[in-house]
């Protein structure tokens, strides 16, 4: 199977919807695959984030120069920060065969739908059973101001007209649950890719 690409899973879905939890879960069941951190302009919410390997934080000028020189294989802006995804990084692994897993906003991932890649793109979308229950857990987390928290929930309006982007939405109203129907997809695509 040398010629077998990797399989690229962008997960996507609002902040709050219980995403991070759930990828950081998956990957401890997948240990070949490989998670690329995004790059973002935003601040890190605390000391844990900086080192949580979830991002790699960048400065807002320092983001745009990588814009200019091309280094994102997609980019959006969210809530008033830049996130992107590093281009030759994503491309080398699904050319060597490896699977990747990675985060991204609804305009990553229409995006990244439109790019010529060397693996096959699998699309998933997290849903919070509910609003209610997004507003709960942005309040609970606390780490945005109220203005922050508006224009999050407005984006997630905003994400739920795209939901045709998608291969798979996953609602998450139990952690568990949710962790084996993502690793049901993530298994089956990974073997089907393999024929
Ligand atoms: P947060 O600030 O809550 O960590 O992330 C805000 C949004 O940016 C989330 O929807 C998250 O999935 C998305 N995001 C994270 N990394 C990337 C990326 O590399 N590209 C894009 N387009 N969105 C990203």
């Amino acid at each position: 199977m040398a010629n077998r690409k990797g399989v690229f899973f962008v997960i996507c879905g609002p902040s709050g919807a219980g995403k991070t939890t759930l990828v950081t879960r998956v990957r401890q069941r997948f240990p070949d695959l490989v998670y690329v951190p995004s790059y973002t302009s935003r601040p890190s919410r605390g000391p844990k984030e900086l080192t949580a390997g979830r991002y790699r934080f960048i400065s807002k000028e320092e983001f745009e120069r990588r814009i200019r020189q091309n280094d994102f294989l997609e980019y959006a802006s969210y809530a008033g920060h830049y996130y992107g995804t590093p281009r030759s990084e994503v491309q080398t692994l699904l050319a060597s065969g490896r699977d990747v897993i990675k985060e991204a906003d609804v305009q990553g991932v229409c995006q990244l739908r439109r790019r010529r890649l060397p693996g096959r793109l699998v699309a998933i979308f997290i849903l919070p059973p509910s609003l209610q229950a997004l507003e709960y857990r942005l309040d609970k987390r606390g780490t945005e101001s109220a203005a922050a928290r508006r224009r999050r929930l407005a984006a997630v309006l905003d994400e739920l007209g795209a939901l045709d982007l998608f291969d798979y939405i996953v609602i998450n109203r139990r952690i568990v649950q949710s962790v084996e129907r993502l690793s049901a997809i993530i298994r089956a695509e990974i073997a089907s890719s393999a024929n």
